[in-house]
């Protein structure tokens, strides 16, 4: 069966591999984009997550194009590192509206059709960061635990209309946000993951289409850690 899946942050790295898995598994993937440059085969639509306005419109579009969102992958996120005396307000404020209230905007906006349909699926992409901590992303860190928090809230508001709200924990994955750091600071988290590799996203892709299919439909309010082991024992 074709669902309408939104995939935000889905033009590239890990959201995008997620929405090439479930176009490839037949469903109908549209993606957020903050420019107009869609990738070839999906449905891009306009949005930055932190603005109500772009989400409502961007909801609007795939409604029109492939009909209710069925299926939500809250992805986009950003970050702005930096220990916490050279940590401006701004560079906080900036990570949690991107990461934590961009998915709620998300959230808010497909559980709206969702509990029509007394049906859903909704997966938020988090990090290994939200248990273990990071120094120099506490802004981070903190965002990626608060999707759990949210997650979990959300999982026991909607479960009555037969809507799951789950969560993925990536740790170290191969992306242009990981891209820029030094081969030092790779070596070093390699040396911590006890898999000795870093991820493909493909990989974390497989683990959200499964939460989005029906294996899982009586999977709700769950973390899955994608994370080679980091987080292990934490
Ligand atoms: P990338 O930096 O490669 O991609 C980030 C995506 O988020 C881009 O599509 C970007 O859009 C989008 N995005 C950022 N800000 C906004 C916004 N305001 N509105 C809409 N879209 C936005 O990151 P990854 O693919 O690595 O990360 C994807 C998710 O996975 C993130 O939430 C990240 O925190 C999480 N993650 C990543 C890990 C890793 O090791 N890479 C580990 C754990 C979690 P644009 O192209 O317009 O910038």
């Amino acid at each position: 069966m074709t669902r309408s899946v939104l995939v935000t942050g889905g033009n590239r790295g890990i959201g995008l591999a997620i929405a090439r898995e479930l176009a490839a598994a037949g469903d109908a993937v549209a993606v957020t984009c903050r420019s107009d440059q869609a990738p070839d085969g999906l449905f891009g639509v306009k949005c930055d997550v932190t603005k109500t306005q772009d989400v409502d419109n961007a909801f609007a579009k795939v409604e029109a194009e492939q009909g209710p969102v069925e299926v939500l992958v809250s992805n986009a996120g950003i970050t702005r590192d930096k220990l916490l005396p050279m940590m401006r307000e701004e560079d906080f404020e900036a990570v949690l509206d991107t990461n934590l209230t961009g998915a709620y905007r998300v959230a808010k906006r497909a559980a709206r059709n969702m509990i029509r349909a007394r049906a859903g699926r909704i997966i938020f992409v988090s990090s290994v960061v939200a248990f273990t901590g990071q120094s120099g992303q506490a802004n981070y860190a903190a965002s990626k635990s608060g999707l759990v928090g949210l997650a979990r809230s959300l999982a026991r508001e909607l479960s009555p209309r037969n809507i799951t709200v789950n969560v993925v924990a990536p740790g170290f994955v191969d992306t242009d946000m990981t891209a820029g750091l030094s081969d030092q600071i790779k070596a070093a988290a390699r040396d911590r993951i006890p898999l000795g590799r870093t991820a493909s996203p493909e990989e974390v892709a497989g683990v959200v289409r499964f939460l989005a299919g029906p294996d899982a439909g009586y999977v709700t309010g769950t973390v899955i850690p994608v994370d080679g082991g980091l987080a292990m024992g934490l």
